[in-house]
């Protein structure tokens, strides 16, 4: 199951960044609406991959950030929620997805008083 291996990336990605050991609380990840992810499946999978790591009781948290397209017709950039769906100005099917199909983490929570140093510079 496709899920199940970004489940496993995205505790790769946390596991390499944290301090080993450290209780993660939760991890953010922004998975772009044209990224061909099922989330339930994806929340599924997460269930499993974080027992007996440090995220073990580790929520995750999933942005969606909105899809977007070229419209050839209406020579703009639109919405694009799903691929296969028609330009929402004019109907159009010729459309060239231009984002949404990001699958990144972005950032991970610890508890504050996790022995290492945070990052108080803000982002
Ligand atoms: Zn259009």
């Amino acid at each position: 199951m496709h899920e199940v291996s970004i489940a496993e990336g995205i505790a790769s990605a946390v596991e390499n960044t944290v301090t080993a050991g450290t209780p993660v609380v939760s991890v953010r990840v922004a998975v772009g609406e044209l990224a061909g992810v099922d989330i339930d499946a994806l929340l599924f999978a997460w269930e499993s991959v974080r027992k007996g790591t440090c995220m073990q009781k580790a929520r995750l948290v999933v942005e969606r950030p909105e899809g977007r397209a070229w419209c050839v017709q209406c020579s703009k950039e639109v919405a694009l929620h799903r691929h296969g769906d028609p330009c929402p100005e004019c109907g159009s099917f010729q459309l060239l997805a231009t984002q949404g199909h990001e699958l990144k983490v972005l950032d991970i929570e610890i508890p504050a008083d996790a022995p290492q140093e945070t990052n108080e510079n803000g982002a």
